[in-house]
């Protein structure tokens, strides 16, 4: 039987287990707060954000909102960073990705308050996830630390296969998985766009990541007996659905399924702890910002 990882049940648990820390900076007076900007009229962007938004509203984070008109001046971004970077009731920065092409992305990154940070994405951030004593870890391989804890697949000693090697989910997961630590000590293959024999790689793998934007690019056949699966692909492929498409991983589900030991489906799986995983670093950068132990 293979067991399907339930991405939602574990989410709802952490967002219940934030409760806490937010009573506790309720108590010293502090609402943990969340600023959003949007610089794009993308419609999945703006559904990102206004998802983003619910969230916080549902675990007692006040969300605001910011939005920049695409083809207003980057200045414009720059200075908005600034200001929320200035302002002491704002604890978590997030600018939503894609920006427009005049718009330096490294520039927006390096911009945010390092202690605002909330997607871990800052230079200095990076550092210390790198060096081992990260602050804010970024939220989709930090949930998928949590999702394969809370299923009980050990890590350690563990061969993993990280398929793909963005800055936001394939290199960070590599670090956090080889880290000393309770969620680390696996041994890692990074693979990407260059790398021979993939499926040699993924086969040798006790835990599988794919994180390739390649709707259903991770087949059974590339897969050993027994594996986790961590699909961490949203793709939109064209469906005889009402919205005229469905969302699909990384990986093909159903020949995956027949050899894995436990597998996330699509949607319902690393997605909604990357959303939980935001939430927890708003509360702790609250936290820190405050002096209140949050305990995270
Ligand atoms: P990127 O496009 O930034 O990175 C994709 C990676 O896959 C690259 O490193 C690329 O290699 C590698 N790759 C591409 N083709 C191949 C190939 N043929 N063989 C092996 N590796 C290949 O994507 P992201 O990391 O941003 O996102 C990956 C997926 O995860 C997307 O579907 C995205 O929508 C989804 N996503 C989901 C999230 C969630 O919360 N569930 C959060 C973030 C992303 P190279 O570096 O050589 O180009």
């Amino acid at each position: 039987m293979t067991d399907i990882i339930d991405g939602n049940a574990v989410a709802a648990e952490i967002r219940a287990g934030l409760a806490d820390g937010i009573d506790t900076l309720a108590d010293a007076g502090v609402t943990p707060c969340l600023a959003t900007v949007l610089m794009s009229n993308d419609p999945a962007s703006e559904t990102y954000v206004s998802m983003k938004h619910s969230d916080c509203e549902e675990v007692g984070i006040e969300a605001r909102d910011f939005e920049i008109d695409p083809e207003a001046p980057a200045e414009e971004l720059y200075d908005t960073i600034d200001e929320l970077n200035a302002d002491p009731s704002v604890h978590g920065i997030l600018v939503q990705m894609p920006v427009p092409d005049h718009v330096d992305e490294r520039e927006v990154l390096r911009r945010i308050d390092p202690a605002k940070d909330v997607d871990g994405f800052h230079p200095e951030n990076v550092g210390r996830l790198v060096a081992g004593h990260p602050r804010f870890k970024p939220c989709t391989p930090h949930g998928i630390q949590k999702l394969l804890a809370a299923t009980d697949v050990e890590t350690e000693g563990a061969d993993v296969a990280v398929v793909g090697r963005s800055n936001i989910v394939g290199k960070p997961m590599a670090n956090l998985l080889i880290q000393k630590s309770e969620l680390g000590n696996a041994t890692v293959t990074v693979c990407h766009s260059r790398t021979e024999n993939l499926a040699d790689k993924t086969r040798a793998a006790d835990i599988v990541v794919a994180a390739v934007g390649i709707p259903e690019f991770i087949t059974g056949e590339m897969l050993s007996e027994g594996v986790t699966v961590i699909d961490v692909g949203i793709n939109r492929v064209d469906a005889d659905t009402e919205k005229g498409y469905e969302l699909v991983g990384d990986v093909e589900y159903e020949s995956a399924k027949a050899k894995a030991g436990a597998i996330t489906p699509v949607p319902g799986g690393v997605g909604p702890m990357t959303r939980a995983m935001l939430l927890w670093n708003t509360v702790k950068a609250a936290g820190d910002a405050e002096a209140v132990d949050v305990n995270l």
